[in-house]
């Protein structure tokens, strides 16, 4: 019987915290107001008053933009008296004419299809849930909706073109387009697209594919310890299981880890072998670091030769009275961040895999940085693949991506799977049943 692989559920009243696994019963909330985890404070839901009109309008105003963002040019340049423009789609479509494929798919895939398709499900979700009888691919399409979010890298393209534009004004006039206005205001848009976007509002409406069935209450939310004092308890304790889709907390079928009965996502207590990924992720990323900094990511032609530089050198010829703190941007960004990512994840790994009960709330909070800024470190790719795209003045001047660059693009990707892949639950899992009083631990 299908129906009875489903799980019996909690309402939405209560919560499992994605990040630690705490279980709690959530406040009423006021409007705009948050309830945090009260063991790590991660943010576990907030009230936005009608959510799903405004972010419908937001919505269709981004999309609006992102049309008008690809159809004219964002770059154009000047120098003595030979002219050159590009669109963003033009970025892409270099590198991928000139061998570079791997790195003008990432690019293709960040700057324009990811941003469309975040753009296209928002609207989808919204139409879908706006019916009287919410169809059940709005719950297919919100499973692709954090995905679609994590790879939208418009904001990180934005920074890249702006480097790429003071670098180039160096020997060339540019002339910012119309596109880069756009894309600007675009930015803004889907930032507050993805803020006034409120998925609980959608879920309420969903149509459910299980049973109204939530007899898993009274719960022992609350424990004590040996001193007395009250501590919380994890899902993971309970028997519990977070979908990962839509939030909802069930009790899994007989052994199995079963199905979510409001979205039908395949729920399991922790990531399928979150260490092993993560770890094979991390391997393979630090392997492609070592090429990523020794081979040269942009070549120079010019009549005098070609000259070839690596991230380093490229930091290093940007450095000027001027240019500085875009040389900064592109350290950090390039040189600082994946390599401060890698051994924060190696060390997240295996303090988690020893089962170290310390500093739980830091080791989260390093987690949450680090997925936070990974997305940065694509910048240099950008800066590249425009400077490329642009600088194509034969026989005077012509700019082409390195080897080094697929290898750096490598690291980026690499590193954000390793964190995709990573449960930060493991992280608190130690402390399970050795009284941890989530008070003394969470409060902010
Ligand atoms: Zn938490
Ligand atoms: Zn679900």
């Amino acid at each position: 019987m299908a129906a009875s692989a489903y799980n019996r559920f909690l309402t939405d009243d209560f919560a499992a915290c994605p990040d630690c696994d705490l279980l709690q019963r959530l406040p009423v909330l006021e409007p705009q107001a948050a309830a945090v985890c009260r063991r790590c404070g991660r943010e576990l839901r907030r009230y936005r008053p009608d959510s799903l009109n405004r972010t419908l309008a937001l919505a269709a105003a981004a999309a609006t933009l992102y049309v008008v963002a690809n159809a004219v040019p964002m770059l154009g340049l000047t120098v003595v008296g030979r002219e050159a423009e590009t669109t963003v789609f033009g970025g892409a479509w270099h590198l991928l004419q000139n061998d570079q494929r791997l790195v003008g798919l990432l690019v293709l895939f960040t700057a324009v299809i990811a941003p469309a398709v975040q753009i296209a499900l928002t609207l989808a979700v919204i139409a879908g849930v706006s019916r009287d009888h919410p169809p059940r691919w709005v719950a297919r399409l919100m499973r692709l909706h954090p995905t679609a979010q994590t790879w939208s890298m418009i904001e990180v393209m934005m920074l890249g073109v702006l480097v790429a534009l003071v670098k180039i004004a160096d020997y060339a006039t540019v002339i910012p387009g119309l596109a880069l206005f756009v894309i600007g205001g675009l930015v803004l848009l889907l930032a507050a697209m993805q803020a006034s976007f409120d998925p609980a509002e959608v879920w309420r409406r969903v149509t459910w594919v299980g049973a109204r069935d939530s007899s898993l209450l009274p719960l022992e939310l609350e424990a004590t310890d040996a001193d007395g004092r009250a501590v919380g308890r994890s899902a993971l304790e309970l028997g519990l299981e977070r979908c990962d889709t839509c939030g909802l907390v069930s009790q899994p079928v007989g052994a199995e880890s079963g199905r979510c009965p409001r979205c039908g996502a395949a729920i399991e207590f922790r990531k399928a072998e979150a260490f092993q990924r993560a770890w094979a992720f991390l391997i393979a990323a630090a392997i492609c670091y070592v090429p990523a900094n020794l081979l040269p990511v942009l070549r120079t032609t010019t009549d005098a030769g070609t000259d070839s530089d690596t991230i380093l050198q490229g930091v290093v010829l940007l450095w000027s009275p001027r240019g500085w703190p875009l040389s900064l941007i592109v350290l950090v960004a390039s040189i600082v961040i994946p390599s401060a990512k890698i051994a924060a994840l190696a060390y997240l790994l295996i303090t988690a895999q020893r089962g170290s009960a310390v500093s739980f709330n830091q080791r989260v909070r390093l987690y949450r940085t680090v997925e936070f800024i990974g997305r940065w470190s694509m910048v240099d790719v950008f800066v590249d693949t425009f400077t490329a795209a642009l600088i194509q003045l034969q026989p005077l001047m012509s700019v082409e991506p390195g080897p080094g660059l697929v290898f750096f693009a490598a690291v980026v990707v690499l590193t954000m799977l390793a964190v995709e892949s990573f449960d930060p639950r493991l992280i608190w899992d130690p402390a399970i049943g050795r009284g941890f009083a989530t008070k003394e631990a969470g409060y902010a």
